[in-house]
């Protein structure tokens, strides 16, 4: 008998990665949205507990495409990252920096865990760059890569706190140098994350929506306008229901009943709907 440890090989790596992470390539921005309101949900906690001082500021993340370079770049002023912890949660695939602040802090707004999300970049991008300033350092960082197994990590002078990860979008991909096509995939993801998403200088998400604030400060004119919100071309729903549930599962949400115009035409032994 033989016994042993597989072998991973990865140079391997990268081309699954690029193929198989996910059917939908445009999920890579969902990822790189949610790392980024992950940075800033962890300043958010680490102000709270005295950790992380000094001025916040707004925090935002800004989405912006640039048809001539072929860049899509996504920016945040959260925690940012040191060289240490770009080599730690960067170089070494699927190790989660997300799973390990959860672990530490406990926190229940973090979105990330399986330390994957940041190479579904390498499904729409022939290189990927990495400039980032975290809170409790003085300079700053600057990561490449080509898809291959090969990086290059140097300090650079940026002056503000956060991450801008540039994206060189390749030529299967142009779809997401449009603006349209960027911004329906935005307005489908990110509609209702904690932090304010800009593209295009235009908010795109809604960072309170009304199932998160209490029934008895909500007017019936409230409801109706967020379900105006969701669905424009929709009629005015016939009731709803706000439901707040802490046990056996925290559940918050609304839950709308809306008008049916078909009528339903019952025949003899055949109901139509
Ligand atoms: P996950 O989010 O599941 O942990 P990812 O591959 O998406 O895995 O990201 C790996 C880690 O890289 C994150 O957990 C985080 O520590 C770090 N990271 C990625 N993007 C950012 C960012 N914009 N700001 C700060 N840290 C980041
Ligand atoms: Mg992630």
């Amino acid at each position: 008998m033989q016994k042993g440890q597989i072998r991973v090989q990865t140079e391997n790596i990268f081309p699954i990665i690029k193929k198989f992470l996910y059917s939908e390539h445009e999920i890579f921005l969902r990822e790189l949205i949610s790392n980024a309101t992950d940075a800033s949900q962890k300043l958010k906690t680490l102000a709270s507990i005295g950790e992380a001082k000094g001025e916040l500021g707004d925090l935002r993340i800004d989405v912006t495409i640039d048809a001539k370079e072929k860049t899509l770049t996504i920016s945040d002023n959260g925690v940012g990252m040191t060289a240490a912890e770009v080599d730690k949660y960067i170089n070494q695939v699927a190790f989660s920096g997300a799973e390990e602040f959860l672990d530490k802090y406990k926190d229940a707004n973090i979105i990330g865990h399986f330390g994957l999300g940041f190479y579904s970049a390498f499904m729409v991008s022939d290189k990927v760059e990495i400039y980032s300033k975290s809170y409790t350092e003085a300079n700053a960082v600057y990561w490449s890569c080509d898809g291959s197994p090969e990086f290059e990590l140097y300090e650079i002078d940026k002056a503000d706190r956060g991450t801008k990860i540039v994206l060189h979008i390749n030529e299967d991909s142009k779809e997401f140098l449009e603006a349209d096509r960027v911004r329906s995939i935005l307005e489908r993801f990110c509609r209702f994350l904690p932090v304010a998403i800009y593209f295009e200088d235009k908010q795109i998400n809604n960072t309170n929506p009304l199932w998160t604030r209490k029934p008895s400060e909500l007017t019936t004119e409230d409801y109706q306008n967020f379900y105006k919100e969701l669905y424009p071309y929709g009629e005015t729903p016939l009731f709803w229901i706000h439901l707040n549930v802490d046990y056996p599962f925290n559940l918050t949400g609304i839950l709308y009943f809306p008008k049916i115009k078909q009528s339903y035409e019952i025949q003899k032994d055949k109901i139509q709907l």
